[in-house]
């Protein structure tokens, strides 16, 4: 595209997000606080399922300073069932040090911005155009759809030449003088209009300058990416339960005094649970690979948490299914009542029918949803 036809294609797609584009709370704002919190919601979420988590937040934690002096538990109290607690342990992470080191506000350099915790080069190009208007070009995976179809680019958008590629095409595109609705509108066309499957082509606003429309390329661009086959990880899991509905959670790694053999012990058994339980206190588990009766309450007794006799009453559920990034999880989950809960170094009594209101993952939210309709 030369010079001409990119001023033309520029105006052509501001005018269109100013007609068009969709309501959302943080577009009426320019708070550097208020965008960032969106971007990190937005990034594993919908538009619609993050808004009432974002209003909450924000009622709750209005400013930069209130979230930094937050206890942890209620930050992720607060974004239980938004998943992927990494991005708020690092959101409350990096208020902390913008509090202790950037006064209060949110960097305006980019290398600053991108030192934060959970930061990397989208999310920093997005609040800092939004914010302040910096001539900074996001490319996230819409913008790079619209670009690879734009040139009509062949192959795997990932692979790190090619993205590069796409960077410096972003880069050449942004209208400077408007950088935040820019990149907005990048975002939203690859969103509602040049989307992956079905791009509605006849009622795009920047059609005439696209080659994939013009060969006939626009729905094998871009390429499908070849998918890593899943691990498959079959989980037991007991629910232990006392005549109050209470039951235990432990905590997701081994406790710090539970060094030597034992937690070694334990993370050989456990490989990567924590990270299946989004490093969240969860219900006793183990992984295992045939009796998954006899093999859990073999895990309880050597992890020391509960030396269950052999008449204790144990109600299998239905097997669940479960899927996290590249694996596959079968769960096998028991109720296990007892008259009085073991007492667990680091574990937490918690009412059964409390779970859904917890900060716990989505795994342990639906365990518990299972046994309470047992
Ligand atoms: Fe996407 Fe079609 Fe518009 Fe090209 S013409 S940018 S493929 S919606």
């Amino acid at each position: 595209m030369n010079s001409k036809r990119r001023q033309e294609f520029r105006r052509k797609l501001l005018d269109w997000f100013r007609r068009c584009q969709r309501e959302m709370p943080w577009r009426r704002t320019r708070d550097a606080y208020c965008i960032w919190l969106s971007e990190i919601m937005l990034q594993q979420t919908r538009v619609a399922a993050a808004i009432p988590y974002y209003e909450r937040f924000l009622e709750k934690f209005p400013n930069v300073q209130a979230l930094a002096g937050a206890r942890e538990e209620e930050v992720l109290r607060l974004w239980a069932g938004l998943g992927y607690y990494s991005r708020a342990r690092n959101l409350q992470r990096a208020a902390r040090e913008i509090v202790e080191r950037h006064g209060g506000e949110f960097p305006r350099e980019l290398a600053a911005a991108l030192a934060l915790p959970g930061i990397g080069n989208y999310t920093a190009a997005a609040i800092l155009s939004i914010a302040h208007g910096a001539p900074h070009a996001v490319l996230d995976g819409n913008v790079a759809r619209v670009i690879a179809r734009l040139e009509a680019i062949r192959g795997d958008l990932r692979e790190p030449k090619r993205w590069r590629g796409l960077q410096t095409s972003a880069d050449r595109l942004l209208e400077i003088s408007k950088a935040g609705d820019w990149n907005q509108a990048m975002m939203e066309l690859g969103a509602t209009v040049c989307t992956p499957r079905a791009p509605d082509c006849a009622n795009c606003p920047v059609g005439g300058f696209c080659r994939a429309r013009e060969l006939g390329l626009a729905e094998k661009v871009p390429e499908k990416r070849r998918k890593r086959a899943a691990e498959k990880v079959h989980l037991a899991v007991a629910v232990l339960l006392d005549p109050r509905g209470k039951t235990i959670l432990i905590p997701p790694t081994p406790s710090k005094k539970a060094s030597g053999k034992k937690a070694e012990r334990g993370a050989k058994k456990n490989p990567g649970l924590s990270a299946l339980f989004s490093g969240m206190g969860h219900f006793p588990a183990v992984a295992v690979r045939k009796n998954a009766r006899a093999e859990l309450r073999r895990f309880l007794r050597t992890s020391g948490v509960a030396e269950l006799p052999s008449g204790a009453n144990w109600i299998a559920l239905p097997a669940l299914r479960h899927a996290v990034t590249h694996r596959e999880i079968t769960i096998t989950a028991f109720v296990v009542r007892v008259e009085k809960l073991p007492r667990v170094r680091s574990g937490r009594v918690v009412g059964l029918n409390k779970m859904q209101t917890l900060a716990v993952s989505g795994l342990t939210r639906k365990i518990a949803r299972a046994a309470l309709g047992r």
